[in-house]
């Protein structure tokens, strides 16, 4: 028999322990949690495994936990019989860290306990957790279907021992935890049993207490919650379930969705939205949020697509009878009982997220604000139940304050004039708010949806309308603000403000040599109604792409070349009209020309666009204050 071996922790594990050795999580009871989810999940995938090798159950097909606590020894030992695992799975499992999400989880730890508590308290760290209340570790496992029992060893200071033992060892993992002093509380059969039966009541598998001499007690009541009568189960029950299955270190979950479809299609579903953001939330390689059974028994968590992306923040189980046990998960994927079963949920959760929306509206924005940019990504994809979702987004506006609106309360609040839904997209509030796009609609009273997350540029581009009135983003050159008669009057008027000093014909001409002093910096110059209080801004053409996705795109190297926007100028603005009149004046100028482009550096710099020709802008700009400091 070789000797054990030594190893060194990946980096991120080393980090996860140090973490446990001091003990950061206030709620230590939750390593029992862990170790017992473990193995349940280590049975449930032999029971997965089996369906097609049966030969790998050998005589053994009685899935079991044992809990077995030995106070003189001071150690707790956790078993089970599930899938075990090879001495390479030993290292990969219980010595690295696989998911990138939770790498860069690890990234975010400040090393500050305090705040590094708060942090950690939101994921699941899993078998480390054992660390929080041993000192020493000893995991024996032999894989199913396999002859070699091995031994991982560590007192969680960096390094872990493993090597091969003689004994024969039944299949499956039996972890043994050498109690720290102050966790001694452990190792009493009435501590346990409470423990088992706040967190790990649900556990489908028997979890059997061993007491001294031959007694046994099975402590778990072990039938699948989610099959239960809704009428059986309590608030406790529920809340007990969804702290088993979510670490986000919320107490209780934000809605709990218990739901029986009967019929053509028959399923179960148990959901929960969690009233916390979970730490993975924008990593995609996140997995177990909603884990699938087939005649309860566990068949896939993250292999399979049983939920859309954009519900991802979903917590909890599906079970139904209706699909065949002895499928692959690959083939899973594809199959159309499934796919009719991820439509009808996705169907049953946008209902009641509007239920919800409509009963608890304060409630609702609190969901809102922590997922709302997760759900918009669904309006990306044409196949999800776009209206569904349309209908229960919320949005900040510019009249709405700190508030939120749906679309509905938007159109209704439209005033009759406006045909369009009016938006405006940017990096954030402040930037939305400073905006000089908006001055003309603040003027005129017009809301306009502000857009701040980053999906919104591109489900802008997928959604026409909401119920027929069509969606429009304000750097368009065509809002079609002036449309009205009596728009045309006021348009008018202000324009005759500046005509009291400038003539129009002044303000065209402008125009024309504007024009021509730009080039193709620009694909044209107009006057636009859209300003009060800023000379310039940028917009689109007509059937243009948005700037802001066109930022995007280049920035992601899918589109070689900008195009050129239109700049649009107010011709009521004293620049622009003592502009005009200075050019009447004198005809071209080097000073005139460097004003028109810096008036075009201004409107690309508020757009948060590069400044088309940055040598000849600080040229400029500084020719200008010169000429300030001179004054
Ligand atoms: P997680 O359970 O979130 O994946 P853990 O750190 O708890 O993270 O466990 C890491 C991996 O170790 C598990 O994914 C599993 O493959 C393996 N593992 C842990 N406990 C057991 C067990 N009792 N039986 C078999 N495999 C286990």
């Amino acid at each position: 028999m070789p000797k054990a071996e030594t190893r060194r922790f990946d980096a991120e594990v080393a980090k996860v322990l140090k973490l446990m050795i001091h003990a950061i999580y206030q709620n230590k009871d939750i390593f029992l949690r862990e170790l017992i989810s473990n193995a349940s999940d280590a049975c449930d995938k032999l029971r997965y495994l089996s369906l097609t090798k049966p030969e790998l159950l050998g005589d053994d097909a009685a899935f079991r936990i044992t809990l077995q606590p030995d106070p003189k020894a001071g150690t707790l030992t956790i078993t089970d019989n599930g899938v075990g695992m090879t001495r390479s799975e030993l290292i990969k499992n219980l010595g690295t860290i696989a998911s990138s999400g939770t790498q860069n989880f690890l990234g975010k730890l400040t090393g500050d306990a305090k705040k590094d508590s708060q942090l950690i308290g939101q994921f699941g760290v899993g078998f480390y957790s054992a660390f929080m209340v041993a000192d020493k570790v000893s995991v024996v496992s032999r894989a199913a279907g396999k002859q070699s029992t091995y031994l991982w060893e560590s007192t969680g200071d960096g390094e872990y021992t493993i090597e091969e033992v003689a004994e024969e060892h039944p299949r499956g993992t039996s972890i043994t935890l050498h109690m720290k002093e102050d966790a001694k509380e452990y190792l009493d059969a009435h501590r346990i049993t409470h423990v088992v039966n706040t967190y790990s009541n649900h556990i489908a598998f028997p979890i059997t207490l061993k007491g001294e001499g031959d007694s046994s007690e099975e402590i778990n009541s072990g039938t699948a919650l989610w099959r239960r009568s809704k009428s059986e189960i309590s608030d406790e029950d529920y809340t007990e379930f969804y702290r088993s299955i979510a670490f986000l270190g919320d107490d209780t979950p934000w809605l709990t969705l218990h739901h029986r479809l009967e019929g053509t299609l028959e399923y179960t579903s148990l959901l929960f939205i969690p009233s916390r953001i979970p730490f993975d939330l924008y990593h995609p390689e996140r997995r177990r949020s909603v884990k699938l059974y087939v005649k309860r028994v566990f068949i896939a968590d993250d292999q399979v697509d049983i939920i859309p992306q954009y519900l991802r923040f979903l917590r909890g189980v599906v079970d139904s009878d209706d699909l065949p046990l002895n499928i692959s998960r690959e083939t899973l994927q594809h199959n159309l009982t499934l796919q009719k079963i991820r439509r009808s949920m996705t169907k049953k959760v946008l209902s009641e997220l509007e239920k919800k929306s409509q009963d608890d509206p304060k409630g609702y924005t609190e969901f809102w604000k922590i997922f709302g940019g997760v759900l918009k990504e669904g309006l990306c994809d044409g196949r999800e139940p776009q209206a569904e979702i349309l209908n229960v987004c919320r949005f900040r506006t510019l009249q709405s304050g700190e508030g939120y609106k749906s679309l509905k309360e938007y159109v209704e609040a439209m005033p009759e004039k406006q045909k369009e839904i009016y938006f405006l997209t940017a990096d954030s509030m402040e930037a939305a708010l400073a905006s000089p796009q908006l001055e003309g609609f603040r003027a005129r009273g017009l809301d306009v949806l502000l857009l701040t997350d980053g999906v919104d540029d591109f489900w802008v581009n997928v959604v026409q309308d909401f119920e027929g009135t069509p969606l429009k983003s304000i750097t368009r050159s065509d809002t079609g603000l002036e449309d009205t008669e009596e728009e045309k009057a006021d348009d008018k008027k202000s324009a005759k403000e500046g005509e009291s000093t400038t003539g129009q014909e002044k303000v065209d001409a402008l125009i024309t040599y504007m024009k021509a002093t730009l080039g193709d910096a620009v694909n044209d110059v107009r006057k636009t109604t859209k300003l009060k209080e800023s000379p310039v801004c940028l917009a689109t053409p007509e059937g243009g792409m948005d700037i802001r996705m066109e930022r995007f795109l280049m920035e992601n190297g899918q589109l070689a070349q900008r195009t050129a926007k239109i700049l649009e100028i107010n011709p009521a603005h004293p620049l622009i009209t003592r502009l005009a009149e200075s050019f009447a004046a004198r005809g071209d100028q080097s000073a005139i020309a460097d004003t028109v482009h810096l008036l075009f550096a201004q409107a690309n710099i508020i757009e948060g666009e590069a400044i088309p020709d940055p040598g000849g802008f600080s040229r400029r700009f500084n020719a200008l204050l010169e000429k300030t400091i001179a004054a």
